[in-house]
């Protein structure tokens, strides 16, 4: 009831596309009872979770925040959202997003923007900005989003709270809906470091239906008195690279020797590369997976009764898809058209494995990587209009996915206005638990 009361007096800030209410106190009353009869307990019994609009829960509507899956109701259940349940966590509603969790402000949504709690007038960040927000603004306990990019990381970054991308291939997505499945990763958003470890302890792991999901790692390394850390000299100079964060980061770095651990620069001179080959991976892939789309399998359709097949998909696509998704789907079919597929898609594949090489060396000299999470803090809802400087604000995330490792984003500072913005870290692949146990210590 408290967590409904906050939901409803925080609607204006439309981090919610639904919520659950009458089931939400069903399931606690029953959860209750069982509490109460002395039976065993769930690990997450009773924990209020919100889901963002792109990850599948049997029998309820799931629209990735578009109109072309208004109305779709799923039938099934993503693997993440059944192991939420089995472990009688109550999933309290589904959270607003970018459309196809394609942006960084939440304003791409077909239901219109979120607002940050911290000022209203400003963006949560995205595309999980529903599910920031509703943390944020202790509307749940625990959000899960999904990171292609810097989805979880980003708004987290922009509202004050801890998001985590765990490795490629940590939680399933089955029941995810794909923007690029080979970037694609279920993404925890919480409070503080220890609930994203409990969540993630119930949702990774192994599971049939999706074959890159590994099984979960079985020791964690114990925590050693110093660590070796080291830092991209030009990600820290970069000209994009608001003043404030930059000296609060060196600031920290200080910090790190002062307490005697090894911070140390590394050349990276592949980073003006990683927006680019990210947009030519992901917007190919996208192209793909949104084909399904058609008017015919789900949700949106046409209803000119006059067309023919290819009128009928033109149509349901032009009127279902929002700018930017339609922006993306152009791209990627353009990468992937024979006359451009060498120059592009195939170019950034090979760039793909070279920042894998570099990662793995980097990792065989240290235990972390540190990084911004966002160049500039959250900025107002509209201001930023052209979106090629948006997709250039993705330079500190997208390297994670693009190499499948696990990053964190950790609420560290504020500048001036009050405004947080995160300290983001990364670890080996496959090494999350260790991330955390890391991330705890530095906080
Ligand atoms: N901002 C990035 C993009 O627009 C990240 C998206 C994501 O992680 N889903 O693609």
């Amino acid at each position: 009831r408290h967590y409904l009361d906050k939901i409803s007096a925080s609607s204006h800030l439309n981090a919610w596309l639904e919520v659950y209410e009458v089931e939400a106190l069903e399931t606690a009353a029953l959860l209750d009872k069982q509490r109460h009869s002395g039976s065993p307990l769930g690990r997450l019994h009773g924990v209020i979770v919100g889901i963002k609009d792109v990850i599948c829960h049997k029998d309820h509507k799931v629209s990735a925040a578009s109109r072309v899956l208004e109305n779709f109701t799923s039938v099934y259940s993503a693997t993440a959202t059944d192991r939420l349940l089995a472990d009688e966590a109550i999933i309290i509603g589904r959270q607003n997003c970018d459309e196809f969790a394609m942006g960084s402000s939440n304003e791409n949504s077909a239901y219109g923007p979120v607002r940050n709690a911290i000022d209203e007038e400003r963006v949560p960040g995205g595309s999980s900005g529903g599910s920031a927000v509703a943390v944020q603004a202790g509307m749940c306990m625990v959000s899960l989003g999904s990171d292609t990019g810097g989805s979880v990381r980003q708004p987290a970054d922009f509202c004050g709270i801890v998001g985590m991308k765990p490795s490629y291939g940590s939680i399933s997505r089955y029941g995810l809906i794909a923007y690029a499945s080979s970037f694609d990763q279920i993404g925890i958003l919480a409070k503080n470091v220890d609930d994203v470890k409990l969540v993630l302890d119930v949702i990774a792991g192994a599971d049939e239906f999706d074959s890159t999901v590994k099984q979960k790692p079985s020791h964690i390394p114990a925590l050693k008195k110093s660590y070796r850390f080291c830092y991209f000299q030009n990600a820290l100079e970069h000209s994009s690279l608001d003043p404030t964060i930059s000296e609060e980061i060196k600031g920290f770095i200080k910090k790190l020797t002062g307490e005697g651990h090894t911070v140390e620069p590394v050349a990276f001179d592949l980073l003006d590369y990683i927006v680019p080959t990210y947009y030519v991976l992901t917007t190919a892939e996208a192209s793909s997976n949104l084909s399904r789309y058609d008017g015919v399998k789900y949700g949106y359709r046409n209803s000119n009764k006059e067309n023919n097949l290819n009128e009928l998909y033109q149509q349901t696509r032009s009127e279902g898809f929002g700018p930017e998704v339609k922006r993306r789907i152009l791209l990627g079919t353009f990468v992937l058209s024979a006359g451009y597929f060498d120059a592009y898609f195939t170019k950034a594949q090979k760039v793909r494995r070279l920042l894998v090489d570099k990662t793995l060396k980097i990792f065989e000299e240290y235990d972390a990587i540190i990084l911004p999470t966002v160049p500039t803090p959250a900025y107002k809802i509209g201001e930023k209009k052209d979106p090629v400087e948006i997709f250039l604000a993705d330079i500190y995330t997208v390297y994670a996915n693009l190499v499948g490792i696990p990053a964190i984003s950790l609420p560290l500072f504020k500048n001036d206005k009050g405004l947080p913005f995160g300290l983001q870290l990364m670890s080996s692949q496959n090494n999350e638990l260790h991330l955390l146990s890391l991330s705890k210590l530095l906080i």
